[in-house]
């Protein structure tokens, strides 16, 4: 099998609103996402032959998701992350949230990015968010891309 990989990083802020601990308070991780796109075979002609898929391609969706999240605040649509919006929003700065329907972990966060990645068209496999140089986590759907 062959496994293309592909990464960007991105720095982005996140509430866990119900979250008790060091980690209620607001702060940001340099986020490192890698999407993996896997395939039996290659590209027997044309432009991508001899490929899995064209790295330019991949490049391109995960450049949207660098600009959907890159120095944006992940807070959770929910009553208690509505309530913390509207503060900052009342605020004399501008913050540039992004209101998300989950609770912004890595989990979810790798799971939203998968399915994004796969709305842009690229046959993704897994996806791997890095929130900490040594913690991640990896979402995939159906057969995992093994290493
Ligand atoms: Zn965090």
């Amino acid at each position: 099998m062959f496994i293309l990989k592909s990464e960007i990083q991105f720095d982005t802020a996140h509430f866990l609103s119900g979250y008790t601990g060091k980690c209620a308070n607001l702060h940001g991780h340099r986020y490192r996402v890698i999407a993996k796109v896997a395939s039996n075979t290659l590209h027997t002609d044309g432009q991508l032959r001899g490929m899995v898929e064209d790295f330019g391609t991949i490049k391109q969706a995960l450049k949207k998701i660098e600009k959907l999240f890159d120095h944006k605040l992940l807070i959770e649509n929910n009553d208690e992350g509505r309530e913390v919006a509207r503060q900052l929003k009342e605020g004399p700065t501008d913050f540039d949230l992004y209101m998300v329907p989950y609770r912004p972990t890595a989990e979810e966060m790798s799971r939203h990015i998968y399915q994004l990645i796969k709305e842009m068209g690229v046959q993704v496999c897994e996806v791997e968010v890095f929130e900490t140089p040594a913690n991640s986590c990896s979402y995939s759907e159906g057969p995992v891309c093994s290493e």
